[in-house]
């Protein structure tokens, strides 16, 4: 746990902190919202949308001039083809997530790659035909885990198994999931939770959970909308089989942008497919490259998660994400971001626990290896709930947001947020609990 001294509660003191961050310069590679007085928003909200690097215009610029010049000779001409556009982003976004290149692929929207891995994944016998997620997955997890269910014929309520924390408590225990994978997982086919919890920003153990999936015989999978920029990982040496992440939250490419997906390279021999022991929805950009524009109808996997996209992808969100990949790129990469990310939140979280005990409760743990960018608050206050003081701190210039049944999310990132930020955050939030 980082400490600060005990004057940390000033705007000269948070102003030293920045002057000390070695990434505080990246601030200007973005446009950060303005309020009426023309002063920079409090943005706490890069966990729900990302702000716009100042680059992405010009990399859609390009792809736009190009369309203009070429038509479809952009498929094969200038910087970035578009035909193998989604091979630029692999690099980096192997290194988010810590795969190989041949793991991960830009492809779909978020809940559109859970399915499409469930298809593979979730192979429910009679036995075996349990899904674990948790108590309080996001809706658009649950609801996709709840239709898969009923695709294959299962009951919900007889095959979905949630994951609860203990009465009293708000986040999940470690121990609890392991003990929940090991008396029930000789039937559990799919374990697929949050690598971040949304609602609480807890980190879960996604190494244990695997492990311990695995030694039950069930497939592991995870939803990594909140972990994806935020904390590193290494799914590839986890032995995750599959994950799949959204661009617009902690990685900026913009609303409804084109979302991540891994699948373990143990996954990706064609055979496997070809004998439908792991079946997947073929399109033919899943085809080999070589004989893609052969129109043979004769459908042959790629021998890497490629073989798992659909269509040709929708370049300008492409163009969107590598701007984003550049940005985190020219941070130094994820290690950076998080250790800047682990010191805002450490600052934020001290002047709450300094300034605020008494009214503010904070659900999100507290050890560092359970957290991530976000805390989530709750207004604890006589008379005062969590959403009339989410009303005032946003009439005051903060844009975070709240999250029914009473949760205030802030989430400081280490990309665009500056530790002046926090600082202005809890003088606003102090003074809408006085009002
Ligand atoms: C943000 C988020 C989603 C959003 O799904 P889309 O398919 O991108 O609309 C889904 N699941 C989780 C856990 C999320 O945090």
């Amino acid at each position: 746990m980082t400490t600060f001294s005990q004057e940390l509660f000033s705007q000269e003191y948070a102003r030293q902190l920045d002057a000390q961050d070695p990434i505080s310069h990246l601030r200007d590679e973005f446009h950060i919202p303005k309020q009426a007085n023309g002063e920079d928003e409090i943005y706490f909200c890069g966990n729900s949308l990302g702000l716009q690097p100042k680059r992405t215009q010009e990399y859609l610029n390009y792809e736009l001039s190009q369309w203009q010049k070429l038509g479809v000779k952009g498929h094969f001409s200038g910087d970035f083809p578009w035909m193998p556009y989604h091979e630029f982003l692999t690099e980096e976004s192997a290194k988010l997530v810590g795969a190989k290149k041949s793991e991960v692929v830009c492809m779909n929207s978020l809940t559109a790659n859970l399915h499409f891995m469930m298809v593979s994944f979730y192979r429910p016998t009679a036995k075996r035909h349990k899904i674990l997620i948790e108590d309080h997955a996001f809706p658009s997890d649950h609801y996709a885990v709840e239709s898969q269910l009923r695709y294959h014929g299962h009951d919900p309520k007889e095959s979905m198994l949630l994951a609860t924390p203990r009465d009293g408590e708000p986040t999940l225990r470690t121990e609890d999931i392991l003990k929940l994978i090991a008396e029930q997982g000789d039937e559990i086919a799919l374990i697929m939770l949050p690598g971040v919890q949304y609602y609480t920003g807890q980190v879960l153990d996604m190494q244990a959970i695997t492990k311990a999936g695995h030694a039950k015989g069930c497939k592991v999978g995870f939803d990594l909308a909140h972990a994806a920029g935020n904390i590193p990982m290494q799914l590839h040496d986890w032995n995750v089989d599959f994950a799949a992440w959204c661009s617009y939250k902690y990685l900026n490419s913009g609303p409804g942008s084109v979302a991540g997906c891994f699948v373990h390279e143990k996954h990706h021999n064609a055979e496997d497919f070809l004998n439908n022991e792991l079946p997947r929805f073929a399109g033919w950009w899943g085809h080999d490259k070589e004989s893609r524009f052969r129109m043979e109808n004769n459908f042959m996997p790629i021998e890497s998660v490629e073989s798992w996209q659909l269509s040709n992808p929708p370049i300008l969100s492409l163009a969107a994400i590598r701007a984003s990949l550049d940005t985190v790129k020219q941070a130094g990469g994820i290690q950076v971001l998080r250790t800047k990310g682990i010191k805002l939140a450490a600052y934020l979280r001290q002047l709450l626990e300094q300034e605020l005990s008494q009214d503010i409760t904070i659900l999100t743990p507290k050890e560092t290896a359970a957290s991530g960018c976000q805390l989530s608050l709750v207004v604890d206050l006589h008379g005062l709930d969590s959403k009339t003081v989410f009303d005032r701190i946003e009439a005051a210039g903060v844009t975070c947001d709240f999250r029914y049944p009473n949760v205030i999310r802030v989430a400081p990132v280490p990309l665009y947020n500056s530790f002046e930020d926090c600082y202005k955050f809890v003088t606003i939030l102090k003074s809408s609990l006085e009002a």
